[in-house]
């Protein structure tokens, strides 16, 4: 088990979250590259969301075409880059490879993966052209990989593009919510910069849409807008005492770790709430972040935790204990949290059943909720004809990714209620043919 030091600078910073993927170096990359089988039908490339071409892009490392590589990658994914560092590639690509039949070890997709990109990005090589200008005009709401693939494909296309951007950084949740040691900043920005530096498309940054009338200087201004606006903050928990200082939502503690990085102050001990993806990298966080004590709080069984396995192992090994079948009932403390009331839960009838006869209280000075983000229903509100189901997700067509608002097109988080990067770059990308073929026959 790992026990951190309190990070002082950002050395020791990136030390105690240094990347859980490393660069393949060119050996490395050319060793790695002859495993592959390049497989007829590859398992893998269905296993993709974006179904980038796999074998092609192996076999073009292992020629040492690694532009052409990239330039295959990107073609399916523009958030190839980051994809490779952070998509859980054992549950997708890595996890169909063949090779996992006969007991040997997959293909490690996603490390080639980033070494074609990441090199081709590092020498600035020009990969992409934008298509002759048609005249027309998209907005798009969120600079996220929703946002960020929309905007690359329709520049292809001979879109004129602005992104409005609420915060000061690109790329979403990618930057701002993503666990550094999966990616870092710079890499975030890099594959960013690259991509605009040659399609061109602009970003304007402080410019929340939060209005009916900039929603209507839009519908005026451009041809088709594209929501790429994922989800909101933590959602409330309504729980007695969650307004007490010391108690924060998951998305906002690592919004600011991503920015403030070793300059944020986590206590020593560390109450965390959830069983999904987020509580088990905010778990991890904390405990690379110094805290003496990080206890992962989950109301039901570890089975029944939305979290991969694999980023319930990495907590732990990262010195996070794990409670299950307990429910908080209340959060303790005066002027600031000093505890968090639980009550233990049981099945009955298949039920999830709270028992009050069995309370306890988990000391802490910081309560971390991990249970969930809230969803942009005040900006669907504004949008005339807009539905949004009963989980206040936003309704589109499959095919095209148009909203019951034909002028709208939505992607990502918006209308998955929370997935990955990759499924965020696949809508984005996709959407830009649905607005194409619906401008093309008006
Ligand atoms: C803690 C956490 C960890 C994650 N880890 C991983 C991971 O390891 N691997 C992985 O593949 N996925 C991970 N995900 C999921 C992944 O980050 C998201 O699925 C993906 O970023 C969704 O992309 P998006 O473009 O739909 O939305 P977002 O990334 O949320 O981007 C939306 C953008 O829209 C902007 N915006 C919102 N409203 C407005 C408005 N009204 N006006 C202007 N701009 C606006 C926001 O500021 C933001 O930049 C994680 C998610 C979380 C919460
Ligand atoms: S399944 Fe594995 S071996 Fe087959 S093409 Fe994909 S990466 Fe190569």
């Amino acid at each position: 088990m790992a026990e951190y030091k309190r990070p002082t600078s950002e050395a020791e910073f990136n030390k105690n979250f240094k990347q859980k993927k490393p660069l393949m170096n060119d050996t490395e990359a050319f060793y790695e590259s002859s495993r592959c089988l390049f497989c007829y039908d590859a398992p893998c490339v269905q296993a993709c969301p974006t179904h980038i071409d796999i074998p092609l892009f192996i076999k073009q490392i292992h020629t040492d075409n690694v532009t052409g590589s990239a330039k295959t990658i990107f073609d399916a994914n523009w958030m190839g880059n980051a994809c490779g560092i952070v998509c859980p590639t054992g549950v997708l690509c890595e996890g169909a490879c063949v090779y996992n039949h006969q007991d040997v070890a997959p293909i490690q997709i996603g490390r080639l993966q980033n070494y074609a990109t990441n090199k081709t990005i590092d020498a600035d090589k020009k990969i992409f052209s934008v298509g002759k200008p048609n005249g027309k005009k998209i907005a798009v709401i969120g600079s996220g990989p929703a946002g960020i693939a929309c905007a690359c494909e329709a520049r292809t296309m001979g879109y004129e593009v602005d992104i409005f951007e609420a915060k000061e950084k690109p790329s979403g949740l990618t930057f701002h919510g993503v666990a550094p040691y999966k990616i870092t900043n710079e890499e975030v920005l890099k594959e960013i910069n690259y991509l605009q530096k040659q399609l061109g498309f602009k970003i304007k940054y402080n410019s929340e849409i939060n209005s009916k009338k900039q929603l209507k200087a839009l519908e005026n201004d451009y041809d088709a807008i594209f929501l790429g606006v994922g989800l909101g903050e933590t959602a409330n928990i309504k729980l007695e005492g969650e307004d007490i200082k010391g108690v924060i939502g998951a998305v906002e503690f690592i919004e600011e770790l991503r920015l403030k990085q070793h300059k944020v102050k986590v206590p020593d001990k560390v109450v965390v709430l959830g069983g999904g993806n987020t509580a088990m990298d905010v778990a991890s966080e904390s405990a690379r972040m110094g805290a003496r004590k990080v206890v992962l709080a989950y109301r039901n069984s570890k089975d029944s935790m939305g979290a991969y396995d694999f980023e319930y192992d990495l907590a732990i090994s990262s010195g996070v204990d794990s409670l299950f079948n307990v429910t908080p009932i209340a959060i303790v403390g005066n002027a600031k949290v000093e505890g968090v009331k639980f009550a233990k839960t049981e099945m009955v009838e298949g039920k999830l059943q709270t028992n009050m006869n069995n309370v306890f209280i988990v000391r802490c000075d910081l309560v971390i909720k991990a249970t969930g983000q809230a969803k942009q229903g005040s900006l669907y509100d504004l949008i005339d004809n807009l539905e949004v189901d009963h989980k206040t997700v936003v309704k589109v067509n499959k095919d095209t990714f148009q909203t019951t608002n034909p002028k709208y097109f939505a992607g990502g988080d918006a209308i998955n209620g929370g997935a990955e990067v990759v499924n965020a770059a696949y809508d984005g990308k996709m959407a830009v043919q649905g607005i194409h073929n619906w401008l093309n026959k008006k």
